[in-house]
């Protein structure tokens, strides 16, 4: 990347935006004074996911004034994660930055970050020393869900790191092609895998408002989180209804070395028959899995490169987009 000069480096930054009114005219002036002084262009993209309140005309008065600011507004509120995911179709950088409206992510950090990209990572992730400000319930339940995950899904997503990342443009044409309902964007950044690394920050407080993450949307982000991503909740059905047989034959066991009672008989047959159909409700679940993963559509593989070929692929590629291509 050394052979790009950093002028023309551009960097887009994505940042998704719902009833931030009070705290975007800080986020916008700070992010001007940022971007004079670094040495690569700046383009800011916020996405408006529907606010209710005058966050829109705050960045339409911006936008008539200066270049790098840009929008994309949506029709409603579509979720964060869904903002996300349009900002980065729409960024044409060289890397994109995706962080927070509220300025709890620091663009400080962004140097850093491309300190790294330029080294040769394609995705830096910022990982949260500190996370000031926020509640213990917030902080405990975020690590519990972020070990959960980590144990039972396919990839492995980085603990307390959140959306506040930067992504080559490599990784970023992957995502645009990932058409997810229910999208969980750093899930599907550790999936598309290339070389990535972290860099450490404190995350601050917000400057202003409250957040707009209520319960009910990190639960929903706790959800889509482990069912892109997982699909052992399918199967665990089969481990129960299994465990249920194996308990039906010992007890059977038992039951018939201290003399077989019409009772004894029932409470086998029960265990028996729970058992049978939760392997079986579970042996669905797995068929569902498949079908699941199927509907995603999501590319098998991803080719960083190729060696040999006459015609090099260096783009990531799969095998079902070249038989769409072809
Ligand atoms: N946000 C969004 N749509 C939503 C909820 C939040 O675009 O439905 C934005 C919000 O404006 C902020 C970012 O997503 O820029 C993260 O939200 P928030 O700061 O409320 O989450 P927290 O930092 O409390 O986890
Ligand atoms: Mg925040």
């Amino acid at each position: 990347m050394s052979d790009i000069s950093q002028k023309e480096t551009l960097i887009s930054v994505v940042l998704p935006v719902y009833n931030e009114e009070e705290g975007l005219p800080q986020t916008i002036a700070t992010l001007k004074e940022f971007i004079a002084h670094q040495p690569e262009s700046y383009e800011l993209i916020f996405v408006d996911d529907g606010s209710k309140d005058n966050s829109a005309e705050i960045l339409h008065q911006v936008i008539e004034q200066n270049q790098a600011f840009k929008m994309i507004q949506f029709s409603r509120n579509f979720g964060h994660q869904i903002a996300i995911s349009a900002g980065i179709r729409y960024a044409k950088g060289d890397a994109v930055v995706v962080m927070d409206a509220d300025l709890q992510d620091p663009p400080e950090v962004i140097p850093a970050m491309i300190k790294k990209w330029r080294e040769g990572y394609e995705v830096v992730y910022g990982e949260r020393l500190s996370r000031e400000g926020e509640s213990e319930f917030k902080k405990a339940t975020a690590h519990a869900f972020y070990q959960i995950l980590k144990r039972i899904s396919s990839i492995d997503i980085p603990v307390d790191t959140g959306d506040f990342r930067l992504m080559s443009k490599r990784v970023v044409n992957v995502l645009s092609r990932m058409n997810e309902s229910d999208p969980y964007v750093r899930g599907m950044v550790s999936w598309v895998g290339f070389k990535q690394c972290s860099v450490e920050y404190e995350r601050a407080q917000r400057t202003a408002g409250t957040s707009k993450y209520p319960l009910s949307k990190m639960l929903k982000l706790a959800t889509d989180g482990i069912t892109s991503f997982s699909t052992i909740p399918l199967k665990i059905s089969s481990w129960l209804g299994g465990t249920s047989i194996v308990i039906a034959f010992i007890y059977l066991v038992f039951a018939l070395v201290g003399g077989f009672t019409s009772l004894n008989f029932l409470t086998f047959s029960l265990f028996l028959l729970a058992g049978v159909m939760m392997l079986t409700f579970g042996m669905a679940g797995t068929y569902l899995s498949r079908i699941f993963d199927s509907t995603r559509e999501r590319p098998l593989y991803v080719v960083a490169q190729t060696d040999g070929f006459q015609v090099h692929k260096t783009d990531a590629i799969s095998l079902k987009q070249q038989a769409h291509q072809g």
